[in-house]
């Protein structure tokens, strides 16, 4: 076999693979890089020019992941899109909001290229979605040529797959982004085990050591008893999340710990896309079971939306939890603007539950507290504010911890290990880890855009 990383700027990135085996030319998903924008953001199709896609699978529906793919299945338009049954509803409208972010970004940021694509085009996706239930084999043809493809289950977050293709004697997976451990709304992942040929192994938390002492649920009680104290102290708590998994998960937390009575209840405040797909999550949840979560949770926590008339530096009136996107605190969003007002105020405190990648201002945030720099500069309102309010991390991340993916690459005795989803110094751990215990696999951190025979 053959793949091509297609993510021009490598990191997390843009996440699309082209991988050529037998006379198939499958790619695996179709994403958007999520520091760069306009056309910038793109994998580089053009690598692949010429070449006929004849399947299209798609792993889950970030927009690391699934952001490009109206563009792609638009240039190949007979494709099936093979995924989860969750993602046959979270797919349009994870794209349909894609749409709305990009206008938006256009006039911010005068992009004239913006939006990449239109409504029809996500019309189209829908048509061409295919759906296959979990651990069930489905086999594709192509003249006299097969391939089987096999989805199973990935954690992270509702709908995240993992690919297995069996071709011939060779048997590739595809992890995709891995949860193992169970979350409030989802099992957790269920990789094929066993003699694999070919392992595409995420990597994003590979610079990341395990602390040893704690575990997600003590983790669960670290953050319950930090809004408490904020919540004590008269202050204002904002969580910032992403929209599609965490926001759903930390509403499960909250409505848990209050009627056990261990947290202290408050007004909860919450908006956007999130609470958007809490309704979708409900409807998946009624249909298929695949998830853990009952629209009337957001009755019984009774969300309002906050105030809309935000100033930097100048605190919030409604004092509570706010529970809003995005999650690493990316410019223009709600838990950029709430951050704004409550950071100049020492009674309210930031909680952060999940990746936050340095480049972005959540990011930037939590390595200024750890320097304990006095300020802190909102680039997007020109406003320098005093870093007075609490900021904590929590680690409820939705990706596995290094070391359980690195167990799980070597009980794979694969022949070939290629790191994806991962910072440089991410893949360098995981390079010198599998180097180290499985020095007859030969270790690949893929150069972008070069084809590489397997
Ligand atoms: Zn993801
Ligand atoms: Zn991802």
């Amino acid at each position: 076999m053959e793949f091509i990383d297609l993510n021009t700027h490598g990191e997390i990135g843009a996440n699309s693979t082209l991988i050529s085996i037998g006379s198939f030319n499958i790619l695996v998903d179709s994403g958007l890089h999520p520091k760069k924008e306009g056309r910038d953001a793109m994998p580089n199709f053009s690598t692949i020019n010429g070449r006929e896609i004849d399947l299209i699978l798609l792993t889950h529906c970030h927009l690391d992941h699934i952001g490009s793919l109206p563009i792609i299945s638009k240039s190949h338009p007979n494709a099936p899109i093979v995924t989860s049954i969750p993602n046959l509803t979270l797919a349009p409208r994870m794209l349909r909001n894609s749409i709305n972010v990009m206008k938006r970004q256009r006039e911010e940021l005068g992009l004239t290229e913006l939006p990449l694509y239109q409504h029809r085009d996500i019309d189209h996706v829908k048509n061409q979605l295919l759906a296959l239930a979990f651990e069930k084999a489905e086999v594709f043809y192509k003249g006299s040529d097969s391939v089987q493809i096999i989805v199973h289950p990935a954690g992270h977050v509702a709908g995240a797959s993992a690919f297995e293709i069996i071709h011939k004697h060779q048997r590739i997976v595809f992890s995709g982004d891995v949860l193992f451990e169970a979350q409030r709304t989802l099992p957790g992942a269920h990789l094929p085990k066993g003699k694999i040929d070919v392992l595409f192994l995420e990597t994003t938390r590979g610079a990341t050591e395990r602390d040893k002492s704690s575990n997600r649920e003590t983790e669960v009680d670290r953050l319950i008893e930090s809004i408490n104290a904020i919540l004590e102290r008269n202050g204002s708590c904002l969580i910032p999340v992403f929209a599609l998994g965490r926001m759903q998960e930390i509403f499960k937390i909250i409505q848990e710990s209050i009627n056990f009575g261990i947290l202290k209840k408050a007004p909860i405040y919450s908006t956007g896309l999130g609470i958007d797909i809490c309704n979708y999550f409900d409807k998946i949840h009624k249909k298929t079971g695949l998830i853990d979560f009952e629209h009337r949770i957001l009755d019984q926590l009774k969300i309002k939306a906050p105030d809309p008339k935000l100033r930097p530096g100048k605190n919030i009136k409604n004092k509570g939890i706010y529970i809003v996107s995005s999650g690493m605190m990316v410019e223009h969003t709600p838990s950029y603007k709430l951050a704004a007002s409550l950071l100049a105020h020492k009674e309210n405190g930031i909680c952060f539950v999940g990746y936050n990648d340095p480049d972005t201002p959540g990011g930037k945030l939590l390595a200024s507290n750890e320097s304990d720099s006095e300020t802190f500069y909102f680039r997007a309102y020109d406003y320098l504010s005093p870093l007075r309010a609490s900021i904590e991390q929590f680690d409820l991340s939705g990706h596995a911890d290094r070391e359980s993916l690195l167990n799980y690459a070597v009980q794979s005795d694969a022949r070939a290990i290629v790191l994806n989803h991962g910072e440089t110094a991410a893949r360098k751990w995981f390079e010198e880890q599998l180097n180290e215990q499985v020095p007859q696999t030969k270790i690949i951190n893929p150069n972008p855009c070069q084809p590489i025979g397997v």
